[in-house]
């Protein structure tokens, strides 16, 4: 029941084929059926088996999608009166007094909060092996990462318990881990999803995304998600509304562009499953798929200006989460110590060596030499990416450049010299760096792996975004597939 897409739940609400009390005892079925996944660090059984009940009772709204819509927030999303923890032992008896906005609209509109799923603390990291709770494991491979920080929201939606599940992503984080887990992952325009009550972790580059199964899918929650909000300072109005509407595959007299130095840069295993849409997308008529050149230097930059600029900003968003003005404070001496200690106990390896990293690079001596030399390359970036876009529709991309790695090889993992150097892995965060819209869909099966592509255009054309992903799902023809239970490959 609940492999169903939003589109196809919908409709059997509808038709009365199915009831709220039905979707929700079977998705917490299933999720019973995962517990092996550990994606989850709240499960809201109680409450959102008296919220269908409720429901049941209230005739289906022919025109709301989200209505007894299951989803999971990932535990970043501030949620009025539950436990939200950002997966950090800082956060670990946190309960909000109030509710994200998205989290809200999702409520006005009567989705069922099924819990709040895990994600590498804080949201700072990209393989799922940072939470409090631990491991994220990948529902296609139980041996494999689920990429992060939004990995138990990915593994949830790949693993069918449910239709729909939210994320963010300051560099890739929901991006990568859609497509370590053959799923779609949207970043939409910076500011047209509301922010408030989102955890930040670096507020230049933070936007709220989600997964889904399906591209249509993907574009009926966004237009209810893309709403102006007062409450958030970097809101911006939509100028699109019918998101879902206007969805078409027709997709006539566009450019499409590649970079032609990330691609030479695949393995040749995945190399041939873009190629061969390329091959495909030109057939279509009307599209043209161009090899474009990116400056070599910029690419390389990509990785050392995220890191300094979201570090330099996590510092500074997070200082208040000293154990006075916000999570659980350890004792001490004076006012200094007690920050001092309830630091040390709350965060875990990742983020202090993030936090150190960034208060050097803001510290007054290093400020010009790396704070502000990162931003004046983030405009080059933006300058060039804003090239690309005068040129061209959409920019496709790999999200990465090998199946989901082994866990093993992640927790033992020392980076070369030449693997720092490689930026195919990094090539998501110039959607955050540019803050134009990003969807990530499935695009082949490698060794029983999905792999994926990552689809672009200039900011505020989340709708060109849209159309282009619903023509390429539909000539790979991978759509609302689930992983199958227990693993593929896993031993
Ligand atoms: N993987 C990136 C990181 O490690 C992205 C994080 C994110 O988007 N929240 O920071």
């Amino acid at each position: 029941m609940t492999y169903y897409s939003i589109k196809e739940l919908h409709q059997l609400l509808i038709t009365k084929k199915i009831t709220p009390s039905q979707i929700v005892k079977e998705a917490f079925a299933n999720l019973a059926k995962h517990q092996v996944l550990n994606a989850t660090v709240t499960e809201l059984t109680t409450a959102a088996t008296a919220l269908a009940l409720e429901l049941d009772q209230v005739p289906v709204s022919t025109n709301n999608y989200l209505f007894a819509l299951p989803y999971f927030a990932k535990d970043n999303f501030a949620t009025k009166g539950v436990k939200t923890t950002a997966s950090s032992k800082i956060l670990e008896n946190f309960v909000p007094t109030y509710e994200s906005t998205v989290t809200n609209i999702l409520k006005q509109n009567n989705s069922i909060l099924l819990g709040k799923s895990a994600l590498d603390e804080l949201g700072m990291g990209g393989h799922g092996l940072y939470a409090l709770t631990g491991d994220v494991l990948n529902p296609w491979d139980l041996t494999r990462i689920t990429g992060g920080s939004s990995s138990g929201s990915a593994a949830l939606v790949a693993a069918g318990v449910v239709p729909f599940a939210l994320g963010t992503d300051t560099g890739d984080s929901v991006r990568k881990p859609a497509g370590y887990c053959g799923i779609i992952g949207f970043k939409p325009t910076y500011g047209l999803i509301s922010r408030y009550g989102v955890f930040p972790y670096a507020p230049s580059l933070d936007t709220v995304g989600y997964f889904t199964r399906t591209v249509e899918d993907s574009a009926i929650v966004f237009d209810y998600l893309a709403q102006e909000d007062h409450q958030d300072a970097t809101s911006l109005k939509s100028k699109e509304q019918n998101y879902f509407k206007n969805l078409s595959s027709v997709v006539k007299n566009q450019k499409f562009a590649y970079l032609k130095n990330a691609h030479s840069a695949l393995p040749a295993e995945i190399k041939t499953h873009f190629d061969s849409l390329y091959t495909q997308l030109t057939a279509q008529g009307g599209i043209k798929v161009t090899a474009i050149d990116f400056p070599e230097d910029l690419l390389k930059a990509l990785l050392p200006v995220y890191m300094v600029i979201s570090f330099a900003e996590a510092v500074s968003s997070h200082s208040m989460l000293d154990g006075i003005n916000f999570g659980t404070r350890v004792d001490g001496d004076s006012y200094e110590a007690v920050m001092m200690n309830s630091r040390t106990a709350g965060f875990g390896h990742v983020v202090k060596r993030r936090y150190v990293i960034g208060s050097y690079a803001l510290s007054k001596e290093n400020q010009t030499l790396l704070f502000l030399k990162a931003k004046r390359v983030r405009q080059l970036i933006v300058d060039a990416l804003t090239t690309v876009f005068k040129d061209y529709d959409i920019l496709l991309l790999p999200t990465a450049s090998t199946v989901a790695p082994k866990i093993s090889d992640i927790k033992d993992q020392i980076l070369t010299e030449a693997e720092l150097e490689n930026y195919v892995d990094d090539l998501l965060v110039l959607g955050n760096l540019m803050g134009n819209p990003s969807l990530t869909l499935p695009l082949a099966f490698v060794d029983n792996m999905p792999i994926g592509i990552n689809v672009n255009a200039a900011p505020f054309a989340d709708q060109k975004v849209f159309n282009a992903s619903l023509l390429i799902e539909e000539i790979i023809g991978i759509k609302n597939r689930v992983a199958p239970e227990g693993g593929k490959n896993n031993g």
